[in-house]
């Protein structure tokens, strides 16, 4: 896509994870893989997760797809590192409202990294839309798979 509309800043930072993704590939051992594919623009990624102490211990991540795409994962990987369950549920709530244009200034300005305000650009493009929110969706199966595998 051509970044035009997009604050520079923000292009940076979304070039920057898409050219170097964080966390990216398999990982040691995991206890959860979900794959996730956004068919209207191709987009396909998979998630590993691996959990220690009820939090996640570490994360994994491999695909291909557009840079937005591709870039949001890689922003995810680093926003829910050490998180638990709840927290990244809370991440995810966050990134969804972000993109249905709702007002989560306050809330972003709280966090450590700001790269995941860099894709509050994107809720201009609609049909982008999906690619950005492929990973979180996809992280909420994840998140919903462990759950059940915890209470068996
Ligand atoms: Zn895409």
């Amino acid at each position: 896509m051509t970044f035009e509309g997009l604050d520079e800043l923000y292009r940076e930072v979304i070039l920057d994870h898409f050219k170097n993704p964080r966390h990216h590939g398999k990982i040691a051992s995991h206890d959860v893989e979900q794959e996730g594919f956004n068919p209207l623009c191709g987009d396909s990624i998979t998630l590993q997760l691996k959990f220690e102490g009820g939090k996640i211990k570490s994360v994994g991540h491999w695909g291909k797809g557009c840079s937005i795409s591709q870039a949001s994962v890689s922003i995810l990987t680093d926003e829910i590192l050490g998180k638990d369950i709840e927290e990244a549920q809370e991440e995810i709530q966050l990134f969804k409202d972000m993109m249905q244009g709702k007002d989560v200034k306050q809330k972003i300005e709280k966090k450590e990294s700001g790269d995941m305000e860099a894709l509050s650009g994107v809720q201009k493009f609609p049909v982008r839309i999906k690619c950005a929110l492929l990973p979180w969706t996809t992280l909420e199966e994840a998140l919903h798979t462990w759950k059940k595998i915890q209470n068996y």
